[in-house]
């Protein structure tokens, strides 16, 4: 009988998260202030962050102890299943060997409670009283919601107004998680009333969602702290318990990974699953192929210059060296809600640059038809940003099929697709379109960045 699922019990998870920092072979450029351009210090970002959560972004020690509170949460749902793709193997009648790592088996149906947890629990220890944040689709908020739930903090969500509107039951699951839900320009907020002022309806945007749950903590007096779900490096570090995981479950089906496929919003469940093989990668003899998928609508890795650049649409929050569409990027309406943001994170830029990694971008329609041939031999609905994943995979099965290689692909299959069914309605209604982002916003998107010398 051939192996589906390979699962680890719970005392084997994984108890140290792991810092790439450690094995960089150029450190990282720094963090800058936005009004200085200097590199920024701890104290810089104590009105946000817990001072624990400030210590693992500028960490270098290898492994970071994961706390016995936070395993124990973890132990809900992880470790999470790795599949082997018998069914989709034969219906591409590839050679190839392809297994996915599962997170839309957590609570909130993706990797991100993998940080969220963490996140949570430090900030509790700081004797924070309130989460503040910002969510795209509602993934993060609703994680971030859940662990808020689990630790007694209060949670204060920023949603992008256009999801606000179109995924109520994401909002449902953030208010069931005790979370306030703001829609996202508000009138809550100095810079949301700035948007307002000029754009009354405004669909919003993760930059200025950020920038409004940014303000909030930092004008709070340190009772309210922000929370970021992706892009940090503390929120990597905190998602590479997946490649942890899969290493020993990959180590049971006695396989290594020629390939290694994620999609990319913000790059932290990219960097979940890559990091680990990336460091095997890096201390010897493995020579695994790394591919980060993006979407074609917003392709901030494949064709945003590597450039400094604020996190947030206000202007509020340090600069960062990261490959962007400028802070002003306000993205189309299409779906694929996390995976909008317009830079990618400092680490995963910085990895393009160093050519570990390759980057590719994918329209929308051949996502979803990977999603769906996905569904229908693995019987389950990928997340649509996860579609990005499933496309860049069976690309290389069908490459390897074509070429007659037997490579083994593993993929991040990062969320499951529940609450996006409207979204697979409008695709099998023919109603979605693909939109390439225009050369001359990109352009537009450049004489925008901020001039450091
Ligand atoms: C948030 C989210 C993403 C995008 O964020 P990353 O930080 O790039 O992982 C992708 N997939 C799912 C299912 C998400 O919830």
């Amino acid at each position: 009988m051939d192996t589906i699922k390979y699962t680890l019990p719970e005392e084997r998870m994984p108890t140290a998260w792991y810092n790439i920092q450690a094995d960089l072979p150029e450190p990282l450029p720094p963090v800058l202030h936005p009004g200085t351009h200097q590199p920024i210090g701890p104290a810089d970002l104590a009105p946000l962050f817990p001072m624990e959560l400030i210590k693992q972004e500028v960490s270098t020690e290898r492994y970071i102890e994961i706390p016995e509170e936070v395993q124990q949460v973890y132990r809900q749902w992880r470790c999470t299943p790795l599949f082997r793709a018998h069914r989709l193997e034969r219906m591409l009648d590839t050679p190839a060997h392809i297994y996915y790592k599962y997170e839309g088996v957590s609570p909130a149906g993706s990797h991100k409670p993998n940080t969220a947890v963490p996140q949570a629990y430090y900030n509790k220890q700081e004797g924070v009283r309130k989460l503040a944040t910002e969510t795209g689709a509602g993934q993060w908020g609703s994680s971030l919601a859940m662990a808020c739930a689990f630790f007694g903090l209060e949670c204060d969500v920023y949603m992008v107004r256009v999801s606000y509107d179109q995924k109520p039951y994401r909002r449902a699951l953030m208010e069931a998680f005790g979370a306030r839900v703001t829609a996202s320009p508000s009138p809550m907020t100095q810079s949301g009333r700035a948007v307002l002022a000029e754009h009354p309806d405004s669909s919003g945007s993760l930059g200025i969602a950020i920038s409004e749950a940014v303000e909030v903590a930092a004008t709070s007096g340190g009772t309210i702290k922000y929370a970021l779900g992706s892009v940090l490096n503390h929120v990597l570090m905190h998602q590479t318990i997946i490649g942890e995981e899969a290493l020993l479950q990959l180590e049971m089906a006695g396989e290594y990974p020629d390939i290694i496929v994620g999609c990319t919003g913000g790059g932290s469940n990219f960097a979940g699953i890559v990091l680990p093989f990336l460091a095997a990668k890096w201390r010897g003899d493995r020579n695994t192929r790394i591919i980060a998928v993006e979407p074609a609508a917003c392709p901030s890795l494949t064709k945003g210059p590597l450039a400094y650049d604020y996190g947030d649409t206000a202007k509020l929050t340090p600069l960062v060296k990261m490959n962007t569409l400028g802070h002003d990027f306000v993205p189309p309406g299409f779906h694929a809600g996390g995976l909008r943001y317009h830079g990618m994170a400092s680490i995963v830029s910085h990895l393009k640059h160093l050519d570990a990694i390759e980057a590719r971008a994918e329209p929308q329609l051949r996502c979803f038809e990977a999603g769906l041939m996905f569904a229908r031999a693995e019987g389950i609905i990928p997340a649509p940003e996860a579609n990005h994943a499933v496309r860049g995979a069976i690309d290389e099965a069908l490459r390897c099929k074509a070429e007659g290689k037997g490579q083994t692909i593993l993929f991040n299959l990062c969320g499951h697709g529940h609450f996006d069914m409207q979204a697979y309605i409008d695709y099998q209604a023919g109603k979605l379109q693909d939109y390439e982002y225009p050369q001359e916003e990109i352009a537009m998107a450049l004489a925008g960045l901020p001039n450091i010398g």
